[in-house]
Order: structure tokens, then C-alpha cells, then sequence
């Protein structure tokens, strides 16, 4: 594993990215399971480059004896910079590049990977290219305007569909990825390598941050985490979009944990009568001190209030809010 340190203190843009608001999709995930076989040994090693602090987000490789493949590309160009030089380091070419979701945390750095290996197979599911294509959270011009050093001069748009449920050979490694549908953001893939038994998780799972809910998709999450140990019961490592891969179970079962409590917090404060601004400093400043160590996945500051003042819309909105009062008390 490379891992480098960087001082944070960039990406602005992304808080005015959330301030646009986003719409959730209604689209359900297919979570028909296919029976994969693979091949003879595969032979890969498997790295990652990420910084420390709030904001940090792994660019994650699969290195095959002859290639690489990238697995999301950064937040803004001077840390996509990083990991390019970091893969660079690996002396072989980039065979292909895969975008898990369309948060632009994620896909902002292709553009440098791409002039670097022009002929580079750059993958997303067809949801992905969509928001990026459309600049869906209106994104794009803004960082234009707030950052642009952080801006690269094209987003690029993945130009490989990755069709829902598909077993890929890149390489000589199996690829196998499920379309996991609306929770954290409009869509996820999920890249599996089933040689290994290591799992791609994008922001479906994050680990050691506090979770992000702002697109008031916490019901979606704790299903998607679900979803994940339907489709993948032999996962041995998830590599999470932000924060260190460990054992599946493991962070499958503490993001759940930390989903259930934020929106049992929420619930209680609901059933209590409090109005929303009361609600969302009273559990945001609640949620800092139960979980000291979290840091946050994207670049806004207050990305914990944030993702409260999804809570709030989310649990008011809908009929769930005795469930998740009940989910609360079973801490
Ligand atoms: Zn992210």
C-alpha cells in the first residue's frame, strides 16, 4: 500500500456542489446473483494511494503483471496528481479505470490519468456517466469559478459502460461488478474480485467517517449494506471509498452501526418536537462526540451538519421515523 501525506486545505467547491441540492433516483438495484467461476491462479497486487485528515479519498490499483487498474481518480487535480504519481511508480501502463459512483470525488482526476495513457478504458455504470456527463450536481462550473486550480480544463466522461451485473476480464484478473442503486449517491458499482475475495465498495461503505446522508438516502444505505452481504458472502476485504480496506464483516457492520445510530439520534429529536435548526446542532455536535476519531469523506467543513439536515428531511418526509427510532434504541 502507498500511502502519502498531504495537507488538507482544498476543494471548497464541493460544499457549494452539496448547497445545489441532489435528487435521489428511484431506480432499484438488480441483486440477481450470477455464479462466477474463475480461472487458474490470478496473479495481482493491490495498492491504493490517499492522504490523511477530513476530505481524504482513496484511488485505489489492481497491478497485474503487465498493467494497472485504477480504480477512481481523486477530488481535484493536485491530489489526482499524487496518485498518478503514484501509479506511475508502478512503471506499467494504466489498461483501464474505473469511476464507482458520480460524485466528483471520485472522477475529477481523469483527465490526467487520460493524458497520461490516452488508450486507457475508462468504465462507470451507465447512472456514473450520466451525472457526470450532465454535471448533475452542478459541480463542474462552480469549481470552475471557486477553485480553479483544482478544476481540470476537461471533466472527462467515462467512455465504457459497465452494463448492470457484468463478469470482466482485464488483464487476467475477474472483474465482477453489481449495480448497487440510489443510497449514498444516485447510483454505486460494486467491483469484486472474486479470486481474492476483495470487494470495491465505493461510498457505499466508508470506514472510520462519518457517513454522509445529505442525498437522504440512509434507508438505501443500511440496505445497500445488506445488499452487499447477499451478493458478496465470500468477501474477505472491503476497499472502501474513503478510509482504510479491513475485513468485510467488520466495516459492513460499523457503517450499519453508525447509519443507525445518526438516524435513531434524529428520529428521538423528531419525536421530541424539536424544531430542524435545534435538531441538527443538537445531533451534529452529538455525533462529533460519540465518534471523536471520524473524520469526514468530502471537502465541506461542515459535512457532518450536512448530512443531519438530510437526516431531518429524510426521517420527516418519510413514514420510517418509528422504525428508526426503534433502530436507535437497539444500540
Ligand atoms: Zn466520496
Amino acid at each position: 500500500m502507498n500511502r502519502f501525506s498531504h495537507s488538507f486545505g482544498l476543494t471548497n467547491g464541493l460544499a457549494l456542489l452539496i448547497a445545489l441540492g441532489a435528487q435521489v433516483l428511484s431506480a432499484q438495484a438488480s441483486f440477481a446473483q450470477t455464479p462466477v467461476s474463475v480461472a487458474d491462479p490470478e496473479t495481482y497486487e493491490l495498492g491504493r494511494y490517499t492522504y490523511s485528515g477530513h476530505g481524504s479519498v482513496n484511488t485505489h490499483w489492481i497491478e497485474t503483471p503487465t498493467s494497472v487498474i485504477v480504480i477512481d481518480t481523486q477530488r481535484d487535480t493536485l491530489h489526482a496528481a499524487e496518485a498518478l504519481a503514484a501509479v506511475k511508480t508502478l512503471g506499467k501502463p494504466v489498461r483501464a479505470i474505473f469511476v464507482t459512483h458520480g460524485h466528483p470525488d471520485h472522477y475529477t482526476g481523469l483527465e490526467q490519468f487520460r493524458e497520461e495513457w490516452p488508450d486507457t478504458d475508462i468504465y462507470a455504470s451507465a447512472e456514473t456517466i450520466r451525472v457526470i456527463e450532465t454535471d448533475h450536481y452542478g459541480y463542474h462550473q462552480v469549481v470552475r469559478e471557486l477553485a480553479p486550480e483544482a478544476a481540470p480544463g476537461t471533466f472527462v466522461v467515462p467512455n465504457k459502460v459497465i452494463e448492470p451485473d457484468s463478469t470482466l476480464s482485464i488483464d487476467g484478473v475477474t472483474i465482477v461488478t453489481r449495480e448497487m442503486g440510489p443510497s449514498e449517491a444516485t447510483s454505486a458499482t460494486a467491483l469484486y474480485l472474486p479470486a481474492t475475495g476483495d470487494l470495491y465498495t465505493g461510498d457505499t461503505v466508508l470506514n472510520g467517517m462519518h457517513g454522509f446522508f445529505l442525498e437522504e438516502g440512509s434507508d438505501e444505505v443500511l440496505s445497500t449494506v445488506d445488499a452487499h452481504r447477499v451478493l458478496f458472502p465470500d468477501a474477505v476485504t472491503i476497499h472502501p471509498g474513503h478510509g482504510n480496506p479491513g475485513p468485510a464483516e467488520d466495516l459492513l457492520a460499523a457503517h450499519a452501526a453508525y447509519t443507525v445510530d445518526a438516524r435513531g439520534r434524529v428520529a428521538r429529536a423528531i419525536a421530541e418536537g424539536l424544531d430542524p435548526e435545534a435538531i441538527v446542532s443538537r445531533v451534529e455536535e452529538e455525533l462529533f462526540a460519540a465518534y471523536p476519531d471520524h473524520t469526514v469523506p468530502g471537502g465541506q467543513p461542515n459535512m457532518v451538519e450536512l448530512s443531519v439536515r438530510g437526516l431531518v428531511s429524510e426521517l420527516s418526509e418519510k413514514p420510517i421515523v418509528q422504525r428508526a427510532v426503534t433502530d436507535g434504541e437497539s444500540q
